[in-house]
């Protein structure tokens, strides 16, 4: 095994040679999902204004000291606050505003009785009441939301590399951030190549299977922010991997990827041809499924040759060219990870191995995975059924029921 690179030392290389890319101003219409390239510090503060937290009456808390059901005590109404606007005066001692929920207080004011406390029922007629009868006393601050409580000017609210979530954008409208700096998208060409290979709208005809690798890589690239070319089924001759990896090369992408054609077969063209017209640095790495795996570079620009079969081209995407990804654009690739028990024996042969499982709580809270029927790294389905892969480590070839391994969640449970 000692001739196989290791799966850290590949990522660690990888990762060291891929450099971020630029920043572009989006409006913070176009926001989820992308990744902030600067820190953003709050403009101002939240609340801007201290306003009420209740729909009810502004008053002084000293002037309803004491008052209950049984002391009710009276209060002119002298303004209607609603939300929106400012009021006209300050509010004097002795004196009570109607108020609306989010409605500035009145200078002099100092806390709010909920209208529920009162005897007033807010109606079409509300306005005109020219009294109301307070139940309770309140505390200074009652009810209200003061200046600055959820968010302080200057306060830091997202560093860079922030991934915009709903609530993330919600906070950037409240604070007037109408155009953020953002990583620009990364452009991904994903490449497919082999005889067998038809494209969705082609008939199958015998011998013949879809390309679904495309689909897996395309969407993985976009899943993690990216932008995707793609490119013609190329056929396993030179001239025609040469002529897709010319047509990749001139839409300038900051990453190319392929699957198939880098094994040790005859027709391992992707890793000859990009050895011819490009570099390989690596390719033969501790890990399955997914050993053969060309890295290097096309024309400069960063390049992948994955493995054929779909679910071999899917791990080592998130296993090498995710990381990658991150990288460009500022993002950390911390993935989740979570410790399993297994439910079954497995045996593997010492490299380091992504087993598609299920997984499941026991009564005790104890989590437990079951792998997702046959592990052929061209059984799709083993994909499709898996809440994530289990890694077990280099040089583990059996396992017992019960042995606990790391499990990298490709779905929450
Ligand atoms: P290769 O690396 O070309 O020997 O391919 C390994 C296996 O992956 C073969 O069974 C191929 O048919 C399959 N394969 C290669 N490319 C794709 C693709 N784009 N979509 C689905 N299966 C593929
Ligand atoms: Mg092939």
């Amino acid at each position: 095994m000692s001739e196989l690179l290791n799966v850290d030392l590949a990522v660690a290389r990888i990762v060291s040679d891929i450099r971020p890319v630029e920043s572009e101003n989006i409006s913070i219409y176009d926001a989820l999902g992308r990744v902030l390239a600067n820190d953003i510090d709050a403009p101002l503060d939240l609340p801007i204004f201290a306003n009420s937290s209740m729909d009810g009456y502004a008053v002084v808390s000293t002037d309803v000291e004491g008052a209950s059901d049984v002391n009710p005590i009276t209060l002119p109404v002298v303004m209607d606050i609603p939300a929106g606007y400012a009021p006209k005066t300050a509010l004097k001692p002795g004196q009570a505003a109607r108020i609306m929920t989010g409605a500035p207080i009145p200078q002099g004011a100092d806390a709010v009785i909920p209208v529920e406390n009162t005897d007033a029922h807010w109606g079409e007629a509300a306005t005109n009441h020219q009294v109301v009868r307070v139940f309770q006393s309140v505390n200074p601050g009652a009810n209200i939301r003061l200046p600055g409580e959820d968010v302080t000017k200057g306060q830091r609210i997202f560093t860079k590399g922030w991934v915009l979530r709903p609530q993330d954008i919600g906070m950037l409208a409240a604070l007037g951030c109408a155009e953020l700096s953002v990583y620009r998208r990364p452009k991904v060409a994903v490449l497919s190549s082999g005889d067998e290979l038809v494209s969705i709208h082609d008939p199958l005809t015998p011998g013949k299977i879809r390309d679904s690798n495309s689909f897996i890589l395309s969407n993985l690239v976009r899943q993690y922010g990216g932008e995707v070319f793609n490119f013609p089924i190329a056929r396993d001759t030179k001239d025609s991997i040469r002529a897709m990896f010319d047509a990749a090369v001139a839409k300038k992408p900051d990453m190319i990827v392929t699957s198939a054609g880098v094994s040790v077969g005859a027709a391992d063209l992707i890793k000859q041809l990009l050895s011819q017209m490009g570099k390989v640095d690596f390719w033969r790495i501790n890990i399955r499924p997914g050993k053969p795996l060309a890295y290097g570079q096309l024309a400069g620009i960063p390049f992948f040759g994955l493995p054929g079969n779909p679910v071999s081209a899917m791990v080592t995407f998130d296993v090498f060219v995710r990381p990658a990804l991150m990288k460009m654009i500022g993002r950390n690739s911390d993935v989740p990870i979570r410790q399993a028990k297994l439910k079954e024996s497995v045996k593997s042969d010492g490299r380091r191995t992504y087993m598609r499982v299920k997984l499941e709580y026991n009564d005790d809270g104890e989590l437990w995975a079951s792998t997702t029927g046959t592990q052929s790294s061209g059984a799709l389905m083993s994909m499709v059924l898996a809440d994530g892969l289990l890694i077990l480590p280099e040089n583990i070839t059996k396992t017992q029921i019960g042995d606990v391994f790391p499990v990298r969640l490709l779905k929450e449970v």
